[in-house]
């Protein structure tokens, strides 16, 4: 007996923007919500470089496809960095940028487990036991202010820089890709989403969806519907994955650390580093350069 997966994504453009910059892969085993940002506004074709980045893991060959491995997927991620930087310094495109979130099952590993990664304030839950986790941890300046005690989270909801995000792929900084390895358990609900979602619909509200019996493509859609009830101010995209089966030997308890592995990448020591905040909203970026 083995773990499969059932799977389901939408994407919206929501209420006030005229274009939708997210982007989504939902292909076993790669699953991966992003989020454009632009000065000149092709934050779409940020987040559509790093879906497609994402894209080359699968394997056309099907059966015969190697499992995927985890460095393999971080590189990925890092191509699309350098990729979606250099085409940022063409006049059309400047400053363009991307969060990105992903989760990676790993169904042939003993106990199986899942890669999840994040870059910006693009977001992985996992339901199990009843409970909503946030897996993934916000690359945002609202975050490190939660994190300092210097606001609460009420005042995070109205903070003036909340959509600002502290890394994205495409800026030019050295990349620091957080990213955690989970086991994996049927009955396991992963949700991915764009801020789009989290916006409008509260942690509770989600969990209450996620809780309910439909499907993974009812549960996207009815999810995505909710955030365009609360008002769809931004782009919303959900991915929601569901895990079934059953495992010979159960796995560990999920590890119970909150502070994400860094991936090993030559870059820069952490410390030499100043993060860059991009502005994330059109009616928060500033000026294009001339
Ligand atoms: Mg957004």
């Amino acid at each position: 007996m083995s773990l499969d997966l059932r799977w389901g994504a939408r994407t919206d453009t929501g209420l006030r923007r005229a274009r939708n910059e997210d982007a989504y892969l939902a292909e076993p085993p790669v699953f991966a919500v992003a989020d454009g940002m632009g000065g000149h506004a092709r934050g779409d074709v940020a987040a559509a470089m790093v879906v497609e980045a994402l894209r080359t893991l699968l394997d056309a060959d099907g059966l015969d496809a190697a499992p995927i491995q985890r460095a393999v997927v971080l590189d990925e991620v890092r191509n699309a960095d350098q990729a979606i930087h250099r085409a940022g310094n063409q006049p059309a495109e400047a400053g363009m940028g991307t969060t990105v979130c992903g989760l990676v099952p790993m169904l042939e590993e003993v106990p199986p487990s899942a890669l999840v990664f994040n870059v910006g304030d693009s977001r992985v839950y996992l339901h199990r036991d009843d409970t909503l986790r946030q897996v993934s941890r916000d690359h945002s300046v609202v975050q490190e202010l939660l994190d300092a005690g210097r606001i609460d989270a009420a005042e995070a909801e109205l903070h003036p820089q909340r959509n600002v995000v502290t890394r994205s792929l495409g800026s030019g900084e050295p990349l620091d890709i957080d990213w955690w390895s989970l086991d994996l358990r049927p009955g396991d609900r992963w949700l991915l989403c764009s801020d789009g979602l989290v916006k409008e619909v509260g942690p509770d509200r989600i969990a209450d969806l996620l809780r309910s019996e439909v499907a993974a493509q009812q549960a996207a859609d009815r999810l995505v519907q909710l955030a365009l009830d609360g008002g769809g101010r931004d782009n919303i995209t959900v991915v929601v994955v569901d895990v079934s089966g059953a495992v010979p030997h159960p796995a560990a308890d999920l590890d119970a650390g909150t502070n994400p592995r860094r991936a090993p990448v030559a870059t820069q020591p952490r410390n030499d580093r100043q993060p860059q905040p991009l502005a994330r909203s059109l009616e928060q970026e500033a000026p294009a350069s001339p």
